[in-house]
């Protein structure tokens, strides 16, 4: 966590808690006053007549007036020491109170900005590597005296290249950081022309590997938002064609059953070591595999957003595995 952060959510807490204990301190003294102000007033009720009258007529002070009147007096005094001293005790244990309260209130506004602040430090260094080649291959060219115009095509070509992974990057940082909740556009959409229309717009990077795309989807309706769960299906083909090997087989089926419709995508492709598989949907993580990292592009966003994309849609998406001989990733989500 930031310096930063830390002293925003240490001066937060010390100002909610303030307020807390100033809530409670405002009731306990506000009902001590009125309390005291009650019990003083039915006390004073008590008291007999100051003045008794003999048989004859002539009126005398009476004692038992005045020891009314000292016990009444004293009685008083007792219950404002009493409330003072509740009061005193309220304001301690409401300090606790109060802090325990402002603590569990701004925990999950911190988590919240951890998280924002981790993605930001994430996504930063992932856009340094790129703008780091750009840098060096643009200096070194600018120190060489001579530059053909050959190489000075090479130079562009190869900044090109770097200048559309980053664009690839942000945009899909874009997408990961602005799909938040109650954002779905939600409709009724054939399943069949959905997934066709992701197959076809995949079918040129297939048809570089010579790779087949096998459709079984039943002919039915899905409530979806139609352009975020293409991208989910997008990404997932994306990865079964990035990490498959020529001349491979990618199938693509869904089936409705028990109120949820369940989508599958499976590869013949390298598979997902056990270790990395229960970290795959989290942003930014690409399993260490020499084969992924050297041959395979990506910034490991792809799971993570589809991974919130389904879960917008109230579904779950898992993946199964066995190293070398594919893997298999089930989108679930209800159906009415
Ligand atoms: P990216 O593919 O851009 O690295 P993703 O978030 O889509 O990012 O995937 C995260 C990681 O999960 C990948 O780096 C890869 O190691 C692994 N992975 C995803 N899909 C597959 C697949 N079909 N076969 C093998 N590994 C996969």
């Amino acid at each position: 966590m930031g310096s930063d952060l830390r002293v925003f959510v240490r001066s937060s807490l010390g100002r909610l808690t303030a307020s807390y204990l100033l809530i409670i301190m405002i009731m306990s003294i506000g009902f001590s006053v009125v309390l005291y102000r009650e019990s003083s007033r039915e006390l004073g009720r008590q008291i007999p007549s100051q003045t008794v009258f003999d048989q004859r007529g002539f009126g005398y002070r009476s004692e038992v007036h005045d020891f009314f009147e000292d016990r009444i007096a004293e009685g008083r005094r007792v219950l404002l020491a009493r409330l003072v001293l509740l009061n005193m005790v309220t304001c301690i244990a409401g300090a606790g109170l109060s802090y325990y309260l402002a603590k569990k209130t701004l925990e999950p506004i911190e988590e919240n900005m951890e998280a924002q602040s981790q993605f930001i430090s994430d996504a930063s260094h992932e856009l340094r590597t790129p703008l780091t080649a750009l840098r060096t291959t643009n200096e070194v060219a600018l120190r060489r005296s001579k530059l053909s115009a050959a190489d000075a095509k090479d130079l562009l070509q190869a900044n090109l290249e770097e200048v559309i992974k980053l664009q690839q990057l942000t945009d899909s940082l874009l997408r990961l950081a602005t799909r938040t909740e109650g954002q779905l556009a939600v409709a009724h959409v054939p399943l069949q022309l959905l997934i066709t229309d992701v197959v076809q717009a995949m079918a040129p990077a297939a048809a570089l590997k010579h790779i087949e795309i096998q459709e079984t989807i039943p002919d039915m309706q899905v409530s979806v938002d139609k352009e975020a769960f293409s991208q989910v299906i997008t990404i997932l083909l994306d990865n079964a064609i990035k990490y498959s090997p020529n001349a491979s087989t990618v199938r693509v089926a869904a089936v409705a059953k028990n109120k949820s419709l369940e989508l599958t995508v499976k590869d013949q492709g390298i598979g997902i070591k056990a270790v990395d598989l229960p970290h795959i949907f989290d942003r930014f993580y690409r399993a260490d595999h020499s084969r992924t990292r050297q041959q395979v592009e990506g910034y490991g966003i792809g799971l993570s957003l589809a991974q919130k994309i389904v879960q917008q849609h109230g579904g779950t998406i898992t993946a199964k595995s066995k190293p070398g001989s594919g893997a298999t990733f089930t989108v679930r989500i209800p159906i009415s």
